[in-house]
């Protein structure tokens, strides 16, 4: 028994009896709507580390290393989807597992933005002194991070993420104040970096 590759009905014959497809029109279909559901999944792949450089998170390479594996895993499951519905093999479970990771990086960026935008709190200033500077060139912006001592208990270092501006602005060494927005969904996130002695806006 096969199932159509387009509802998902069991057939006997080449043509679906739910929906009416032959076998290469539900292949056509189904490949049409898994070019959509991939670009709306790559459309939040972008939104996502957009907005963590609006509100970035202070866990943000944890962050990012749990939406890569993510990422990498939904397009690998795609992959596959394309390789078995052009043999024309059984896809399923697959394609339930697939629509469950499409709206993730929507979701998550919703939240990262939402967790930023809606928090009213008082920063935090917490005083720290430049320790090291961590710069990796990227596709799009980069990654740059100031490292301090962490304040946190149980946590050695913060990987605090900073816009070229800042990054380029303070050298190790220098005596920070790095505020910190509790974020209402709990994620804390950097309001911003300052020098110490010099008054915050
Ligand atoms: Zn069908």
């Amino acid at each position: 028994m096969t199932r159509c590759l387009d509802c998902g009905s069991a057939r006997i014959s080449d043509q679906c009896p739910s929906c009416g497809l032959t076998s290469a029109a539900a292949e056509l279909l189904f490949r049409k709507r898994l070019i959509k559901q991939t670009t709306f999944f790559l459309a939040g792949s972008l939104l996502f580390p957009y907005l963590t450089q609006i509100y970035p998170p202070l866990d943000l390479d944890l962050m990012l290393v749990f939406f890569g594996v993510l990422f990498f895993i939904a397009l690998g499951i795609a992959v596959v989807l394309d390789r078995r519905a052009r043999k024309h093999q059984e896809i399923e479970i697959l394609k339930r597992i697939y629509a469950g990771f499409i709206p993730l990086p929507w979701i998550l960026a919703f939240a990262i933005f939402l967790n930023g935008r809606l928090d009213s709190a008082k920063p935090v200033y917490v005083p720290e002194r430049v320790e090291g500077k961590f710069l990796m060139k990227g596709l799009v912006r980069g990654t740059r991070r100031l490292v301090v001592q962490s304040w946190r208990p149980g946590q050695k270092v913060e990987r605090i993420p900073v816009d070229p501006d800042d990054f380029d602005r303070f050298h190790v060494g220098d005596q920070i104040e790095v505020a910190v927005e509790p974020g209402v969904l709990g994620i804390p996130w950097v309001y911003g970096v300052y020098r110490q002695g010099k008054p915050v806006q």
